[in-house]
């Protein structure tokens, strides 16, 4: 066996961990927030449905506006309390997306997705953790205007963290969904697969969504045998993610393969197959001979298999 190159540095994981206190005492309390919105320490994201707001500045991007400079750029339909920084409150702010889109004109105002922003690293990375948790609690809203019980109009309430229905009194709360995101592991190989929507040659572990009455370790087991056929074992916990798209959080594992042969599910994957862990790192490393990579390190995937890759079996301990 070659040995394996050095995949350097342990990169960060996106959108964790947030630098934030969330103070969910403070939620509730009118005057206490209204204090902290007129503090000139306050401040607050933009977001515009897919679109963040952020300020061009030297040598990158600052994402966060004083109070007064986020009202000037838009009328907010939401305005979130996300935490404390310190004593400093910070905002989220949901603006319209085709308000944020007309903002491309101004060239001192950057506008694009949170996709974009963390892969290419567009804004400092303590911002990402507080925009996935403006831009998840903002989806969600966008989505319960009415009420599910009896069809109501709902009303904002906690600061973003409930909205109420006036007519059945029924409290609605943010939602994230739970995605099991899987590593299969048979010895000295790993199980990826590669979805339609990825760029054309990245491969990467499989993923579902957790259903109702479902364990994690059931969840993966049942995606690994839906979407390739194989059995798995041995389920092991390696790490959360939050994920806005829109209200997801991944939960990572490493599973135990009981059988290898494939039988894919091409309305899921376009394929499917096993790697070596040679093969793995050159994919981590972007040095693969065939040009395969793997996720940025964004993403918990990358270090679910990046794990595997330095730990081999041991990951399964
Ligand atoms: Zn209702």
């Amino acid at each position: 066996m070659s040995s394996r190159p050095d995949l350097g540095p342990k990169p960060s994981l996106g959108y964790t961990p947030s630098p934030l206190d969330r103070a969910a005492d403070k939620r509730g309390d009118e005057a206490v927030l209204a204090a902290l919105m007129a503090d000139k320490r306050a401040s607050a994201y933009i977001i515009g449905g897919e679109m963040i707001v952020a300020k061009k500045i030297a040598g990158g991007n600052d994402p966060l506006f004083a109070i007064s400079e986020a009202r000037a750029l838009g009328a907010a339909h939401a305005a979130l309390f996300l935490g404390l920084d310190s004593e400093a409150g910070r905002f989220g702010f949901g603006i319209d997306q085709t308000a944020a889109e007309a903002l491309k004109i101004r060239p001192d105002l950057l506008i694009t997705d949170l996709r974009s922003i963390a892969t290419q690293g567009l804004v400092a990375p303590e911002h990402l953790p507080p925009l996935a948790e403006a831009k998840a609690m903002l989806a969600w809203h966008a989505r319960h205007r009415f009420c599910s019980a009896c069809g109501a109009s709902t009303d904002i309430v906690e600061a973003g963290w409930r909205r109420d229905c006036p007519a059945c009194k029924t409290s609605h709360f943010p939602r994230t969904d739970p995605v099991v995101i899987m590593l299969a592991i048979d010895g000295e190989r790993c199980l990826l697969g590669r979805s339609r929507r990825f760029a054309a040659s990245m491969w990467s572990c499989l993923a579902g969504f957790v259903e109702p009455g479902e364990s994690f370790e059931e969840a993966v087991r049942r995606e690994t045998r839906e979407e390739a056929g194989v059995t798995c074992g041995r389920v092991v916990y390696f790490a959360s993610q939050p994920w806005p798209f829109p209200m997801s959080l991944m939960i990572g594992c490493h599973a135990e393969a009981l059988t290898t042969e494939l039988k894919i599910d091409y309305t899921e994957l376009e394929n499917a197959r096993w790697f070596d862990r040679e093969e793995v790192a050159l994919m981590l490393l972007r040095r693969h001979p065939e040009g395969l990579g793997a996720p940025p390190p964004v993403a918990i995937a990358h270090h679910i298999i990046r794990a595997w890759v330095e730990e081999g079996r041991g990951v399964l301990r």
